[in-house]
């Protein structure tokens, strides 16, 4: 008892010396000695009333009273400044509630009613209130209730502090922490919140919710070929145009990078989900005007539906993530929706990935090449190095893994990997005096992707001091499909170092005249599969026509033509009749390990040289 009401005496003394800093923190050691010695006398009350009522005036803050009984409300001259109002506007309660932002009034009852039954140490709120000016303010108030013996509150003071200000500052805060700030649209924080909503309203409702998980095709490409700017330029848009095509009621995010999420929450299913999806894909794919030109793209766009794919929004995305890769994997520009089966495949896909890199790291890959012959007298005169992946006791073939390594992006190191192994052979065979034929190399669309891949290929070939005629690349049409600039350039920049190119599985793709009078090619390797059904059990078929035509047609265009899979010798003979120059398959020989085609191809071969 002594020692709390010297305290107060302090705290009195310590007000009356320096109120402004001082009289905060004081008021607060006053109230709290307050609260403690419930049994206070009423006398010593007063005095202690006195003593805030000094801090009122001085301080900074705006100082209330508050009887809980009467509802009577006392507000200190600071209050008053800070809202803008005359002494005797807010004389109770009542008065104050209705100043109050009716969406904060509930917070407001409840902070002050749990700490009148005891059930917080203090007030504290922050809540708007309606200012003179016809404005909200923010404030942070905080109070204590005085009791009595009993417990009950009798009195309330405290004080209000004007955080407006700080309030603004942290909604701008949020809403850029919220926010992308190269298109202004809500980010996955954002989205992430809104999805929380929407799967809770929508579980209430027992409707769905369509989530669109949307991702530009090849935008990378645009970045990199056309610079950062025109592909920040896309991306805003690409922005504009979603917002137009999109329906009242669908939200849009930036997911980050080319990715853009879409949610649907007005009972969304499928049919309503696809259309939306087809309009946007349509949409996108008209050019757009940038500052340099025309710029195009095409767009992928996966989708799940609560409740039907999954019942959290984490599975949702992923799931509709999922379905986005499977549109892609068809080719881009192309919408799926999420199916359970597509979760086995993704799986798989992780497991190749993993494996993948590990093979890599583990040097588990090798080289193993095939011969190419002469049709007519069976001299060698080139051969395919192939990629072989030996996992522990398992072949794993590259039509498994080339795929992953595409999507992925590993298909990059793979591809250096590939080019320097091959290199390092051709080496290791002319040190050995072997006279090997060009070597052909696989190269992915992929790879074309990044810069510099020409250059890449001629500095292996210095490295390992050999020259351009020793080396070959093949390529698929598809390097060409999507006008990617870059890839025409380093085709041609091989082809002036000297390096053939061959045109890889031709029949397959559009097989078009036109692509191939603009790739700078040397050899057309007609597919495996028009050579496998060249003939039927009558002996006629529409394929051995086709294959002669394009016989005729590549010598017409000055190309070499190389029959893939070539199995028979029935095959051999129909080729040899239509003139075809080189055959590959296993009719002469699978791919084989490096030692292995030097002893059946090479060391003869050096004996016949
Ligand atoms: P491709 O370039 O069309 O390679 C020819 C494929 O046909 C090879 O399959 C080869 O083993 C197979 N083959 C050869 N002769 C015959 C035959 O008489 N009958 C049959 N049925 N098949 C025959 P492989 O080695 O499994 O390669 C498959 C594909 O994987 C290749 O097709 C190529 O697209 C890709 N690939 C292989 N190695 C590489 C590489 O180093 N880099 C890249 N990017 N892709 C590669
Ligand atoms: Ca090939
Ligand atoms: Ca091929």
């Amino acid at each position: 008892m002594l020692a709390a009401l010297a305290l107060l005496a302090i705290s009195l003394l310590a007000t009356m010396l320096n109120p402004i800093t001082l009289s905060w923190s004081l008021l607060w050691l006053s109230l709290a000695a307050l609260s403690t010695l419930a049994f206070i006398e009423l006398h010593h009350f007063r005095s202690i009333k006195r003593a805030y009522q000094m801090a009122m005036l001085a301080a900074h803050d705006g100082f209330w009273e508050w009887n809980p009984v009467t509802k009577e409300l006392k507000v200190g001259h600071r209050l008053l400044e800070i809202l803008g109002y005359h002494d005797d506007f807010l004389k109770d309660t009542h008065a104050w509630l209705r100043i109050v932002h009716p969406d904060d009034r509930d917070t407001y009852n409840h902070a002050v009613s749990t700490h009148l039954k005891g059930e917080t140490p203090h007030f504290y709120c922050e809540y708007r209130v309606l200012a003179s000016d016809g404005r909200y303010r923010w404030i942070a108030s905080r109070g204590l209730a005085v009791r009595n013996h009993k417990g009950v509150a009798y009195q309330m003071v405290g004080s209000v502090t004007d955080v407006t200000a700080k309030r603004h500052y942290q909604e701008e805060m949020e809403f850029l922490a919220q926010h992308d700030n190269l298109t202004g649209l809500p980010n996955r924080l954002l989205l992430a919140q809104d999805m929380g909503f929407a799967l809770e309203r929508a579980h209430q409702r027992q409707t769905r919710i369509a989530v669109m998980f949307l991702d530009l095709d090849r935008f990378k490409n645009i970045n990199d070929s056309l610079g950062h700017r025109a592909g920040d330029q896309l991306l805003q848009l690409v922005t504009q145009r979603l917002k137009s095509l999109l329906p009242t009621g669908a939200r849009l995010y930036r997911q980050g990078g080319d990715e853009f999420i879409v949610l649907i929450d007005s009972n969304a299913g499928p049919e309503l989900a696809l259309s939306v999806a087809s309009a946007v894909r349509e949409g996108i794919g008209h050019p757009f005007s940038g500052e340099r030109g025309e710029l195009f793209t095409s767009v992928s766009i996966g989708i799940s539906i609560y409740p039907d794919d999954a019942q959290d929004g984490g599975t949702l995305l992923q799931h509709a993530d999922t379905a986005m890769y499977e549109a892609k994997a068809a080719g881009g520009n192309a919408i799926r929706l999420h199916h359970s089966s597509m979760d086995i495949r993704v799986n798989r896909r992780h497991q190749v990935e993993a494996g993948l890199r590990r093979a890599l790291a583990e040097n588990q890959l090798s080289l193993y090449y095939q011969p190419q012959t002469d049709t007519r007298d069976g001299r060698l005169l080139g051969m395919e190095a192939l990629i072989r992946w030996h996992d522990g006791t398992q072949q794993i073939p590259p039509d498994h893994f080339i795929p992953v390594a595409e999507e992925s992006g590993l298909i990059l190191p793979i591809g250096e990997w590939v080019i320097e192994a091959a290199c390092r052979q051709i080496a290791t065979w002319r040190q050995a005096g072997h006279n090997a034929p060009p070597v052909a190399i696989n190269l992915s669309p992929r790879q074309f992707w990044r810069a510099g891949l020409a250059q890449h290929i001629l500095d292996a070939l210095t490295l390992h001091a050999l020259p351009p005629e020793c080396l070959k690349v093949e390529v698929t049409e598809s390097v060409l499909l999507h006008a990617e600039a870059g890839a025409l350039g380093e085709l041609q920049q091989l082809r002036n170092a000297g390096i053939a190119i061959a045109l890889d599985d031709f029949g397959t793709g559009y097989s078009s005249l036109a692509y191939l009078q603009r790739l700078p090619v040397s050899t057309l390797k007609i597919d495996r599969a028009f050579i496998r059904d060249m003939t039927d059990e009558t002996g006629r078929n529409a394929n051995l026509t086709m294959v002669g035509a394009i016989i005729t047609m590549a010598h017409g265009l000055g190309l070499e033509v190389v029959a893939e899979g070539v199995e028979t010798e029935t095959q051999r003979t129909l080729l040899a009749a239509r003139q075809c120059d080189l055959i590959q398959g296993y009719l002469v020989s699978k791919p084989l390990p490096a030692d292995d085609f030097a002893h059946q191809f090479l060391v003869d071969r050096q004996a016949q040289g």
